[in-house]
């Protein structure tokens, strides 16, 4: 069989992953990121389904038993069994899974095209399959005319509890455009923020200084307790195009966060598992298969309700119901 030589644009959960699977399966692989430092700055609520420790192994810091949804001052529970993660060291760990399955890694490295020629650091370079993991504004994505075009903007602060919690916290009002609110705690601390829609980003300070006051005065967390801030976007218009030619798109960079949740940690590193593979065994169109296969029905749906909530936000009441997972109207 002859070697595929793989480069594998953007360390983050996707990257990693891809790089991993791709180097397991005897591939020659290049991850490159422009960024300095893994998993840094952190941009993430760091809360992930149980169910991905299937698919990759990782140290969580804290386990979550349920998800409180908080609709005009009523609790709604549903058992959703998750992890919190620290997500520096959640990337650092699938860098290093990478790097002993035999993938190169180099950061700080400028990745350009001209045409159809690949550059790393402005030197041509050679790859049988481009994996593209390069986040949200996907350069890749853009390269090949593949790109997000709907996003929340997620803004968040880490704070110190009053007492230490086993749940997490959904906050839904009309107030967060399109969005919500959040209360994940990890351990004595807790990750507090919101996405909204982006066209509304610039009311999100106002909106964030909100909701820690009612959560201060409400004990969840103790007043004048900011210990870092962090921001970011998240596409929210459904799965792209997975691939074009020899170029695959995995994690973000191929739509894969909830168009609803935003989640897309698990995505991205099922997606990049499933794109190291199929580049390894030289097959871009299988990965476009098994990208539906898998998603197309989740995101689909994820999609038309973002569209419906989007459509009916002033009638938020009925529509948030119908909209949110937590809810029975969801699935109908
Ligand atoms: C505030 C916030 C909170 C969130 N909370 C959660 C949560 O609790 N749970 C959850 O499941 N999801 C959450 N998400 C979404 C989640 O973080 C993403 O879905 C996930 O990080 C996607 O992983 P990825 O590997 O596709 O992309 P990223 O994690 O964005 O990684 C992309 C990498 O590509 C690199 N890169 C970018 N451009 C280039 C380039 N031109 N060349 C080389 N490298 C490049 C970046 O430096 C980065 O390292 C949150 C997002 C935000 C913004």
């Amino acid at each position: 069989m002859i070697v595929k030589r793989i480069l594998v644009v953007g360390a983050g959960p996707a990257g990693c992953s891809g790089a991993y699977s791709a180097s397991r399966l005897g591939a020659e692989v290049l991850l490159v990121d422009i960024k300095k430092n893994i998993g840094e700055p952190v941009r993430s609520a760091e809360l992930v389904p149980k169910l991905l420790k299937r698919t990759v192994d990782f140290k969580p810091i804290q386990t979550i038993s349920n998800l409180v949804t908080v609709l005009n001052g009523k609790e709604y529970v549903v058992s959703s069994p998750a992890y919190m993660v620290d997500r520096r060291e959640f990337d650092r760990h699938l860098v290093s899974l990478a790097i002993r399955a035999g993938a190169k890694v180099s950061m700080d490295t400028k990745l350009s095209f001209n045409g159809n020629e690949t550059l790393i650091n402005g030197i041509k370079s050679e790859f049988d399959f481009i994996i593209g993991c390069d986040g949200p504004s996907s350069f890749v994505g853009r390269h090949i005319g593949i790109k997000n075009m709907d996003f929340m903007f997620g803004i968040q602060g880490e704070y110190v509890l009053e007492k230490r919690l086993e749940d997490a916290y959904i906050f839904l009002d009309k107030k967060y455009v399109y969005g919500y609110a959040w209360l994940f705690p990890k351990g004595e601390y807790a990750n507090v923020g919101l996405g909204i829609s982006l066209k509304y980003s610039r009311e999100s300070k106002r909106l964030l200084e909100g909701f820690v006051k009612m959560l201060v005065e409400r004990k969840y967390i103790v007043n004048d307790s900011f210990i870092t801030h962090t921001s970011g976007l998240i596409p929210c218009g459904g799965i792209l195009t997975p691939c074009k030619n020899n170029i695959l798109l995995a994690g973000d960079a191929c739509g894969l966060a909830h168009p609803i949740t935003g989640a897309g940690i698990a995505y991205a590193c099922e997606s990049g598992i499933l794109a190291g593979k199929n580049a390894s065994e030289g097959s871009a169109e299988k990965y476009k298969l098994e990208i539906m296969e898998r998603y197309h029905e989740t995101f689909e749906r994820g999609r038309r309700k973002r569209k419906f909530l989007k459509e009916n936000w002033n009638n938020f009441d009925e529509t948030i119901r119908k909209c949110w997972p937590c809810f029975e109207e969801y699935n109908k």
